[in-house]
């Protein structure tokens, strides 16, 4: 398989931008051979993405929880083209893609157009920062594998440097706050983490200062995981409370210094809080080349939350262009679950559009012998309707699930007709399960176990490698 590198020229060029949740589940569904495929991603790699704030602590090593993006298309029944590149410019006018290697070591070709006959959109999103100063600066995010390792790397230089000789008090309580900003399930899944770190490690390899390590969590709204039910949020606080995590509701960060952040409460009452790691994790806001595409058709792109498709996750207002993901504007929450099923509705959809042309090239050609029976020719075309027939994506919600620390998780799942919320250790066993038995390959699978264990028997690691 996979093995005819060239071109097709008869074959319609099929361009599929980023390597994502959303595209990552479109190319694993795609039959491939009624188009020419070419993938774009600054990242050579698939990243599942639920499980890394456990890589931010050494719970799991960064590597377990990626795949190749060359290991996704290699099984195609044609050869896809992968390029690690950004694109950087959409034309849907001109119909053109143009993109650049922005890697350390680049070639001779600096930046690239193609033409496409399809788009696949699904570049995602980038953190938000709201325009606040010193975010991008000093703060650290929690969307990539080098966020989770530089977040690894900080973190144990926080406690070395504050079990440094003769470091004084003050320092030590600032080197040791870990500030967390955004209750959302980001912010909530790195508070518990770093609290297992704190208990299970910490405790043992820094017991001159690990007695000094506070969370803090800073939320806007007047509770955490505005997302989830009701009980579900009340378990998670109070689960928080007795693991020393202190929730400030109601407060807004308004300015990121490099050893405090400046913050609002309820009573609008402005205070600093000195930290020694901040993690930022707001939410998310359309990339630049995103609101670029947005910008060239005004009058049909106007939401500035994310592109807007129709129910066939078409792009308003541009042809051929299809959005899937982070990066749209719809009725559904930014979410992995969201964008591969999107990512597997759209792949239906191409596998159609191929047959579809498969089909039409036979009835041309039967027709045009004209000794076809009239049997044949109507099997093609009853086909053929068939398979021009496409519905609208339908969402399926399979449920929420986060996990809060001290080996407990949070469920709200759709069963019975209704809602079912469960919060404890059956849900982190479950929330294990789940997340292992959806992770990409058997590989992934085996490793992220092989991790689970190695903690189990020998503790996280806290080297600074
Ligand atoms: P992404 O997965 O972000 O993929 C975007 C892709 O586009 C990337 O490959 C990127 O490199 C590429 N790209 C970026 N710019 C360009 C460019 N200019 N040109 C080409 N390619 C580009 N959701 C859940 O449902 N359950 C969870 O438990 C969950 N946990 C999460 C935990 C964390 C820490 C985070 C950050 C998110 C979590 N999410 C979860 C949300 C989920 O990860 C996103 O909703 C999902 O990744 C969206 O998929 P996407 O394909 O739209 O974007
Ligand atoms: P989010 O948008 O869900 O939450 C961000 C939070 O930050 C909000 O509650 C907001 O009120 C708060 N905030 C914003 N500005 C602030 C400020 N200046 N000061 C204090 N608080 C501020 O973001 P997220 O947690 O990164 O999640 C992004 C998406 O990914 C969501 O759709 C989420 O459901 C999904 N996700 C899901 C899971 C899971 O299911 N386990 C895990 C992570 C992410």
């Amino acid at each position: 398989p996979g093995t005819q590198l060239e071109q097709d020229p008869t074959k319609p060029t099929l361009v599929v931008l980023g390597s994502g949740w959303g595209a990552t589940s479109f190319l694993k569904n795609l039959d491939t051979d009624e188009f020419n495929v070419v993938v774009i991603s600054p990242r050579n790699y698939f990243l599942f993405t639920p499980l890394l704030p456990s890589v931010t602590v050494g719970t799991l090593e960064a590597r377990s929880l990626i795949q190749p993006t060359r290991f996704i298309t290699r099984h195609k029944k044609r050869a896809v083209q992968v390029y690690e590149a950004e694109a950087q410019d959409v034309d849907p006018i001109k119909k053109t893609v143009t993109f650049q290697d922005i890697s350390e070591i680049k070639g001779t070709t600096a930046s690239v157009t193609v033409p496409y006959d399809y788009l696949v959109y699904a570049v995602g999103c980038e953190n938000q920062t709201f325009g606040i100063k010193g975010v991008t600066e000093y703060a650290c995010f929690l969307k990539e594998l080098t966020d989770a390792d530089k977040i690894r790397q900080k973190l144990m230089d926080c406690i070395e440097t504050a079990a440094f000789k003769d470091q004084s008090q003050e320092e030590i309580d600032r080197l040791m706050h870990m500030v967390v900003v955004g209750g959302g399930p980001t912010g909530v899944e790195y508070a518990g983490e770093l609290h297992d770190f704190l208990i299970d490690d910490l405790k043992k390899w820094y017991p001159e200062v690990a007695d000094r390590l506070r969370i803090t969590l800073i939320e806007a709204l007047p509770n955490v995981l505005p997302a989830f039910s009701k009980q579900l949020i009340q378990y998670t606080e109070s689960t928080f409370r007795e693991n020393k995590i202190d929730v400030l509701t109601r407060t807004m960060v308004k300015d990121v210094k490099e050893q405090s952040v400046v913050v609002q409460d309820a009573n609008k009452e402005i205070r600093e809080i000195p930290y020694g790691l901040l993690v930022w994790a707001t939410g998310n806001t359309s990339r630049p080349i995103t609101r670029n595409l947005m910008n060239k058709l005004p009058g049909a792109q106007n939401v500035r939350r994310g592109l807007v498709v129709d129910d066939y996750l078409n792009m308003t207002g541009a042809d051929q262009v299809y959005c899937l993901g982070d990066c749209t504007a719809t009725q559904y929450a930014p979410t992995a679950q969201v964008a591969s099923q999107q990512g597997q509705y759209l792949a239906q959809v191409f596998n159609k559009l191929g047959q579809k042309s498969k089909f039409e090239r036979d009835l041309a050609a039967a027709r045009a012998t004209g000794t076809a029976e009239p049997a044949e020719i109507e099997s093609l075309v009853k086909k053929l309707n068939r398979v021009a027939k496409v519905n609208p994506f339908h969402y399926s919600h399979q449920g929420s699930l986060a996990y809060i620390g001290s080996e407990k998780a949070i469920a709200d799942l759709p069963l019975f007709n209704g809602n079912v919320a469960s919060g404890g250790g059956a849900a982190y066993l479950f929330w294990r399960s789940a997340y292992v038995s959806t992770l990409y390959s058997i590989r992934n699978r085996t490793l992220v176990m092989a991790d689970w264990i190695k903690v189990k028997l020998f503790g996280r690691d806290v080297s600074r490698a």
